[in-house]
């Protein structure tokens, strides 16, 4: 039988590192990118992996989800975090590169290998695939368009956006459980909500999974005022403001007048808080977003305040006032599917086989977790062309942390960051937050060597 020749769309971060590990398994790959015949609005050069925004592949230390993400490539032979490695410019406790250096270097990378194609061409529609010629379409948060309504056929429109809409996420254990109750609208209430012996099925408890932060009047008008006044990120000439009414930015909602907010989504209607036997004025209302019950994520809260702004503002809410935001939100062009939907065990689609999704359109966020993305669609490839089994790394790495956030089935899919809520949770929770940290890195670089080790043996 022929050996396999894999099809890759999109030479940026993904694409060229799953381009990269396709051919360390001695499997032949035709790398497609549309520069320099177009560029996307954000990119300004024609190397392969262009860095658009920051220089930054953010915190180096294994006590950040990120930090120990790029360990873990780096460990696990990964072009990107090489090259990284070797175009690092000062940067205090992140990873940062000359992107010049990092980009060059990727392309010289990729061009040096000889059963690597490089093409130029704009595709317009998802290529032809069969058994021995799979197709990763990696083509990232902007997409062609015409190429991304190709993809809204295959996958239904109600499976691909065009936007993100992120609301924050914060750290269960700095919620301060003495102002928030936890309460199923018209429900009963009155349970512990942050009680770290919850059942942890109770996830399944629909409603009353929800936490309710609860506010006075005053301290929701000086709210409401502390978010039209904050400062926002600006949007880009290409961003044009076409939100769905469903998920509005919370500033937008909070402009259209005082109490818009009170009658969307802070609205207290069927909660009574157990404390006072009344109705709060308003609520923030706060969801889990893992089974373990470690984050929360502000419900309805996605926005375009800068970060530090986000900081002072959500401390405002009662109970958040020390809060850890793990996520901030945020509001972006983002071409992204319904990964949990729409792809199988091996990110490819249902819809369209031997088609595989790599990077930022699956619903992955950042630079170094599209990388992580490329990374293992390309491994998991090589095993399925090959005959073998897929074998994904373990969920208590971060690698697998990627593969956990893009299956796990929400109400509303939203692409995230790596966070620690992507991976199971430490046993002792009275462990120290960093030490806590510290604990699952070491555990998650432990269970991930023999994965290296076992996929070490596909290399050519
Ligand atoms: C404006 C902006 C700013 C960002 N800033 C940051 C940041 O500061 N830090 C961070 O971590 N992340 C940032 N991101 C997110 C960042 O884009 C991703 O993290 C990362 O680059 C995605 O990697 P990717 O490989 O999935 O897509 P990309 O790196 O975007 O690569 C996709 C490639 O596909 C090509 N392509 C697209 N359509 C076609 C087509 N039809 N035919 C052929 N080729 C095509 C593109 O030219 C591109 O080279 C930003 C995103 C945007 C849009």
């Amino acid at each position: 039988m022929p050996m396999p020749s894999v099809t890759v769309v999109g030479g940026g971060l993904a694409g060229c590192e799953a381009a990269y590990q396709l051919a360390r398994r001695g499997i032949a790959v035709l790398l497609v990118e549309q520069k320099p015949l177009r560029r996307t609005p954000a990119q300004t050069t024609d190397h392969l992996a262009e860095l658009v925004c920051s220089n930054s592949l953010r915190g180096a230390a294994l006590v950040n989800a990120v930090g120990l993400l790029k360990e873990e490539l780096r460990r696990a032979g990964s072009l990107v975090l090489s090259v990284a490695d070797h175009a690092k410019v000062p940067a205090r406790g992140a990873l940062a590169v000359d992107r010049e250096v990092f980009a060059a270097e990727i392309t010289r990378r990729l061009k040096e290998i000889p059963h690597v194609e490089l093409r130029a061409e704009i595709v317009r529609e998802i290529p032809a695939a069969s058994r021995e010629r799979p197709v990763i379409l990696a083509t990232g948060p902007l997409t062609g368009t015409e190429l991304a309504d190709d993809l809204a056929r295959t996958v239904g429109a109600d499976h691909l956006a065009y936007y993100d809409a992120i609301a924050p996420i914060v750290a269960a254990d700095s919620i301060d459980t003495e102002r928030v109750f936890r309460q199923s609208r018209w429900g009963k209430g009155g349970v512990d909500p942050l009680d770290p012996d919850l059942p942890r099925d109770a996830l399944a408890l629909g409603d009353e999974a929800y936490v309710n932060c609860p506010f006075d009047e005053a301290g929701y008008r000086a709210f409401v005022a502390a978010i039209v006044a904050a400062a926002k990120v600006e949007a880009r000439p290409f961003e044009d403001a076409r939100y769905f009414e469903g998920c509005l930015p919370v500033e937008v909602m909070a402009e259209r007048g005082e109490l818009t907010l009170a009658f969307g989504p802070m609205k207290p209607v069927g909660l009574t808080d157990p404390r006072t036997g009344r109705r709060p004025f308003a609520v923030v209302q706060l969801r889990a977003e893992d089974a373990a019950r470690t984050a929360y994520n502000l419900v309805g809260f996605q926005t375009r305040m800068t970060w530090p702004e986000q900081k002072r503002v959500f401390c405002m809410i009662p109970g958040l006032e020390a809060c850890e935001i793990l996520r901030y939100g945020s509001v972006h062009r983002n071409t992204f599917v319904d990964a949990p939907a729409i792809l199988d065990e091996a990110l490819m689609l249902r819809a369209r086989e031997h088609v595989y999704l790599a990077g930022q359109i699956t619903g992955v966020e950042g630079y170094v977790e599209s990388a992580a993305s490329g990374f293992l669609c390309g491994i998991m490839l090589a095993q399925r062309v090959s005959g073998r089994a897929v074998t994904p790394p373990p969920e208590g790495t971060a690698l697998g942390g990627i593969l956990t956030h893009v299956r796990r089935k929400q109400p509303r899919y939203q692409p995230s960051n790596i966070t620690w809520a992507c991976l199971p949770p430490h046993a002792n929770r009275r462990l120290k937050k960093r030490d806590r940290y510290q604990a699952l890195a070491e555990r998650a670089l432990r269970l991930l060597d023999p994965w290296i080790e076992a996929t070490r043996a596909d290399l050519v």
